[in-house]
């Protein structure tokens, strides 16, 4: 079966789930809600990359909606929003 998909938080190309594709194009599943924060229902889950996957950890969709963003220069983040996800702004 051709899989063709993209990352549901970054937009990248998603090749398959084995290792031999680079972390920003493995496939994996991804809870939008985390499971930690009661979103352990089965339409919760989202095709994402493996980095997306890693970073977004325990943060919601809207804070980790704000840190792509942020990522790609689209939007200026306050400083104590910066601290709460660990990023440098030196
Ligand atoms: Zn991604």
């Amino acid at each position: 079966m051709l899989f063709r998909t993209t990352c549901w938080y970054c937009g990248n190309k998603l090749l398959g789930r084995t290792k031999r594709h680079p972390e920003r194009n493995r496939t994996s599943l991804d809870h939008q809600q985390p499971k930690s924060k009661g979103g352990n229902w089965a339409g919760n889950t989202v095709m994402s990359c493996v980095v997306c996957n890693h970073d977004k950890a325990e943060l919601t969709l809207e804070e980790y909606r704000l840190l792509v963003m942020f990522r790609a220069g689209k939007v200026k983040m306050p400083v104590d929003k910066m601290l709460f996800y660990g990023e440098r702004f030196d």
